[in-house]
Parts: C-alpha cells; structure tokens; sequence
C-alpha cells in the first residue's frame, strides 16, 4: 500500500472509534465521553455494568412489608426494549388455586393452617413518569410498557412501590411462629426480579411443584430492611454495611455486586457463630435450641467452601451466610445465603446425614447456579447435576474413601435401578416430574453418574480442569444446555467419544 492510502485508512479508523465510544458512552444519562487521561476519571464516567436493586424494606413486626424499589435498568441485550417484565414469585401464594405444590406437600407446606400472601404493586414509574403497568399470568408477572424506550446499552430508571404480605408457610417465602412470641421467616423470592431476555425473548415461566423455579441475570444489590424492635435479627445476602436507629425502627442496610437473587432470613430468635476459611467469612444463624445444627451447619459450609475453592476455583464474595428457617424441601441456594429447614437441625445424627449433605450441596451452588447460571425450569440439569455431583466430592475429600462410600450407599446405590426404569430424562424439564425422588433421582442423581463417567474416563485432573475453565468461561453469564455441550464438545477430550454423548444426551 501507498503511503498516503495508510494514512487515510488509520485516520478514518481513528475517526470511527471515537464516534463509537462517544454513542457508547454518551447516550445514557447524558454522560460525557470519558477522557482518556487518568484511569480514576474514566471509573467516575462509567455508566454502570450492570441492573442495580435498591430495595428500603420496612417491615411491621408481623407478617407485613412496605417497599419501595429503585430499579436501574442496563440494557445488555442487543435490542431496544419497549417494555419490562418483572417475576412476582410471592403471588404464587395470593391465592389458593396459584400454589402449585403436590396435593401431598400443603401440610408439609402448612403445617400452621393453610396461610395466603402476596405482592400489591402501589405504583411503578420510568424515569419519574408514571407507568401503565399491568399484571399477567395469573398477577405472577409485572408488564412495565416503557414510557421511553431504552436502546441497548442505554439505562433507565424503574421505581416501584409495593405491599408485601408473607403467608405463614414452611417455604422460601413464609414464616412459621413458634414459642411464646417467636418467630422466623424466609425472604426467598421476595422482591420483583427482572424476567431474562436471551435469545430475543423474555423468560416467564411461573413456579412448579418441584424445584427452584427462578431464571435471573447477575446484578449489584443494595437493600436495607427496618424492623420494629432490636430483638429482630436480620440475615441477608452480602455484607452488612451500617446499622442504625430511625425513627421508623432499627435499620440494617445490607449491599453486594454480582449476585443473582437476593435473599433474607429475619427471626427474634437467632444466635450466631463465625469462622473463616481463604479469608471468607461463613456465619451461622440458628434458634439457640438447635445450636448443636448450628454449628455443624457451620462447620460444614466451612469445609465445603475450602474443598470447592481449591476444586473449582475461589469464591469471589467476602461472606457467606447459612440461615435455619422453615423451609419444607430442606435446602435453598441463594447467591452468598443458604436457608436451611429448622427440621435438619434437630436430627439426632448429624454428622453425615441429611443436614451435611443439604448443606454441602448449598454452597457447591455457590458456583453452580449462582457463578454460572442457567434456566433453572427447563434445563434444571445443569446446575443440579453438577451440584450434586460437588456435594459427593465434598465427602470424598473430606472424608476419604469411606466418605464416598457412604455418600454412594445412601443416594446413589438406591437409585440406579429407579433411574433404568423411569420414564423421565435428567434433560426433562421441571413441570414433566411428577414427585420430589423422581426429580431428585434424575436430575441429581444422573449428574453424579454423569460426571462420574466422564471422570473414569478422562481422569479427575482433567475433570477439575474441564470445571474450572467452565467456571471462567460462563462466570457471572447463564448458560444454555446448547452451549453446555459444545463447550464440552470443543475440549476434544480423546476418551469421550460419540457413544459417551449418545449415552447421557440422546434420551
Ligand atoms: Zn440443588
């Protein structure tokens, strides 16, 4: 090439990134384009990465909130978005028809007398203007039009202001009272969370009888809660940043970025114990009754952490809580906070039992589900295989080979001949199970199996390679099943022939 041609062709490059920083960046909020001086300005600039919730909870004592949310959207998707969906899982409880457990699980679910609940939207706005919001599928979805369309990359502002009521349930969402005057109460799904938008369209599936039935991308979170008295303690996802009394009550304010749901456990009746491992902080919270299942608890989540940071690669947040609530199904994952039914605590063996498997099953999810997420409704396998498959490796390096043996003679020996002969597939989605050991022999169980073989197969430093760059390649993202099984395609791993694949994925 010429010389004069070079010349023209860098300068009209150079013209070009400048015109496409200054559309990144000026578009939003009416930022100036970032100078390119010092790094500290160009941070002060930046428009924010990513959904931020912040959440004022004020809570009556009893079995009510007053909310008010700030929501900032981030356009990540390559669309412009004209409207906004918002799950309201807790409208699974407004009425009885809505609440889709098994016939079986209501008295599990309420052992209290049956109890309804519920989320009342009071009034959403875009940017300070009034929206004309709607409610759809059965008022457990929020239509939120935008007033002003946001084009990708560009952000908008969503306030909301709601009622929310908890019905007494052994759930995520529910509270059970105990005692003279004690309660505790579960804020699992608590809060309207942004519907995923992949693929051009917006995830809306509502709960289902068995599993955990939510689909969420990662955001930075800010939420405060205001209880009425200091006899109330408040477990929560992230760090607590400051406490203080209001005239409204006495003020916890907790806040963490990229997580994927943001969970809470409030009780008059907590005690608490730490430890820290890798430099993590794990905090118990137990009923001062149970403070034998506290400690394990503890101690458990202590060792699953340290097993899996090695394993898999360290976990990125300072805390790590595991809360006793009542919770029917036994453990819940949530990012950076476990619920754990008060049931699992009160066992009289509780080493190597249902409280350590639940609990190291809890925090595997730390990376499987939460790190790397996915469609939990229709490809629950892939967080739950994997999961399961950590939780037998916790107690193989824990507890060496009698460990494994034992974790094999309770949950797996006992179900292989269940899964030859059951209809379902470990790919099923979650509405096909049609009880909670079909769910768990399939889904949980397979990916034990599953992993297994391609251990046997490939080899366990192989394996522990595969999951770590598994980890940094979808870390923070949701993954498909799709795009599971190229990736797993694309390592070229000689052992793992098409027979390998036709046997776990070709039903
Ligand atoms: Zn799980």
């Amino acid at each position: 090439m010429k010389k004069a041609t070079v010349i023209i062709l860098v300068s009209v490059l150079i013209v070009f990134a400048f015109w496409g920083l200054k559309n990144y960046f000026g578009a939003p909020l009416d930022l100036a384009a970032p100078d390119v001086e010092t790094k500290e300005e160009e941070q002060e600039y930046l428009p924010p990465e990513r959904n931020i919730y912040d959440i004022k909870a004020i809570f009556d004592g009893q079995n009510k909130f007053q909310v008010e949310m700030n929501f900032t959207y981030v356009n990540n998707t390559l669309d412009t978005q004209q409207e906004l969906y918002f799950h309201l899982y807790p409208n699974m409880f407004s009425s009885s028809k809505r609440i889709p457990f098994f016939k079986a699980d209501f008295y599990r679910a309420f052992p209290q007398g049956f109890s309804l609940g519920g989320l009342a939207i009071k009034e959403v706005k875009q940017d300070g203007k009034d929206v004309a919001w709607s409610m759809t599928q059965e008022d457990q979805i929020l239509h939120v039009p935008l007033g002003n369309p946001v084009n990708s990359k560009e952000i908008s502002n969503i306030y909301m202001q709601f009622e929310l009521i908890v019905p007494k349930a052994r759930f995520r969402f529910g509270y059970q009272t105990f005692g003279d005057d004690k309660m505790t109460m579960s804020l699992g799904n608590w809060y309207p969370i942004l519907a995923v938008y992949k693929d051009g369209k917006w995830s809306l599936d509502n709960h289902q009888a068995v599993g955990d039935c939510t689909y969420s991308d990662i955001a930075d979170y800010t939420v405060s809660f205001t209880v009425p008295s200091d006899d109330f303690t408040v477990a929560a996802s992230g760090v607590l940043k400051e406490s203080y009394l209001s005239s409204e009550g006495y003020v916890y304010v907790y806040s963490i970025d990229k997580i994927r749901d943001f969970a809470a456990a409030i009780s008059n009746n907590y005690e608490t114990a730490s430890e820290v491992i890798d430099g993590i902080k794990i905090t118990s919270y137990f009923h001062p009754e149970d403070k034998r299942g506290g400690f394990m608890a503890l101690n458990v989540a202590k060792y699953a952490l340290g097993i899996f940071n090695e394993a898999f690669g360290k976990y990125p947040y300072p805390e790590l809580k595991i809360a006793e609530a009542n919770y029917y199904p036994g453990g819940m994952e949530f990012p950076t906070f476990i619920m754990m039914d008060s049931a699992k605590y009160k066992e009289d063996n509780l080493s190597n039992t249902s409280l350590e498997r639940s609990a190291a099953h809890e925090v595997a999810h730390q990376w499987w589900y939460n790190l790397v997420g996915n469609d939990q409704i229709n490809e629950p396998w892939l967080d739950e295989g994997i999961t399961e498959f950590s939780t037998a490796y916790y107690f193989e390096k824990r507890y060496g080979e009698p460990g494994r043996e034992s974790y094999f003679s309770r949950q797996v020996d006992t179900t292989v001949n269940f899964i030859k002969n059951n209809p379902r597939h470990m790919l099923d989605p979650l509405h096909l199970f049609k009880s909670h050991s079909e769910y768990f022999a399939e889904v949980y169980v397979s990916g034990v199996l599953f992993y297994e073989d391609m251990r046997s197969r490939i080899g366990e430093e192989n394996l522990l390679d595969f999951f770590r760059s598994y980890l940094e390649t979808f870390m923070y993202k949701n993954v498909s099943l799709e795009e599971f099984k190229k990736f797993l395609k694309d390592k070229n791993y000689e052992a793992l022939d098409e027979s390998f694949y036709n046997k776990w994925f070709n039903p």
